[in-house]
């Protein structure tokens, strides 16, 4: 499932090579992708535009154009961006931007949860988990009696934060997911902010969130990859969650 880095990716591609390129056409017929416009919609205001920024907010990301819409587009749970790339031929390009010199940008998703939508609504999500400053993540994160894992993935308080991305960064912050976030100390706030700009910035570059140092060792009989001892297993907000038991107990 795309998380923070992969979006990233994404966006830079998007960046790098699509930006500046006139649309010629545009495939919107898709209409659960590119819910709630009626086929055509999109296209219509896109068509004779360029794109001339790429954003991301958490694992949300939209597009500038010089026609003042804005294009969002969202990865969903399996999709990807491709720029220049041969068509798919088995229907997964769900949504395609056709330039005029012939190039192509398609949001590509086997399973079509992701979307299309004009002029999305980015309310209710909180500050971007790779840029929030010191301060605001001291105020945001450090507060509260929900578990330290649930509270870095609530979207309204920190955006990006997937169920991988958690385990990483408090894996790295030797922090228990399980510590009520209230309870957290300055020295540890200011410690998980830098690991998790750090996480960010290494598994993006290695290509996704899979590429973090403890995600291959959550499993049953995983072991910790720094220490050796036993990884614990919980259900946490939710989520499966997996974490160091010598270097990250709950105190
Ligand atoms: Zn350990």
């Amino acid at each position: 499932m795309p998380e923070l880095p992969e979006v990233e990716r994404a966006r830079a591609l998007i960046e790098e090579h699509a930006l500046g390129r006139r649309i010629a056409a545009v495939d919107d017929s898709d209409t659960y992708v590119c819910r709630p416009h009626a086929p055509g919609e999109i296209a219509a205001a896109l068509e004779g535009r360029e794109l001339v920024s790429a954003n991301r907010r958490g694992k949300a990301m939209w597009c500038d154009t010089d026609g003042g819409v804005v294009l969002g587009l969202h990865l969903g749970m399996a999709g990807r961006i491709v720029v220049d790339e041969t068509p798919a031929t088995n229907g997964w390009d769900r949504f395609t931007l056709l330039f005029e010199d012939g190039g192509r940008l398609a949001l590509r998703d086997k399973r079509r949860l992701g979307r299309a939508i004009l002029d999305p609504d980015l309310g209710g999500v909180g500050p971007d988990a790779a840029l929030i400053s010191r301060d605001a993540f001291r105020e945001r994160v450090g507060h509260g009696g929900a578990p330290l894992k649930a509270r870095i993935m609530d979207q309204s308080v920190l955006a990006g934060v997937g169920n991988l991305l958690a385990d990483e960064v408090l894996w790295r912050a030797r922090l228990s997911p399980l510590r009520p976030a209230g309870e957290l100390d300055t020295e540890e706030l200011d410690r998980l902010r830098r690991e998790l700009r750090a996480a960010i910035r290494m598994t993006t570059r290695r290509g996704g969130v899979h590429t973090g140092d403890v995600i291959p060792h959550r499993r049953r009989d995983g072991v910790c990859p720094r220490c050796g001892a036993d990884m614990a297993r919980a259900t946490i907000g939710g989520r499966t969650t997996y974490w160091c038991s010598a270097e990250q107990s709950a105190g």
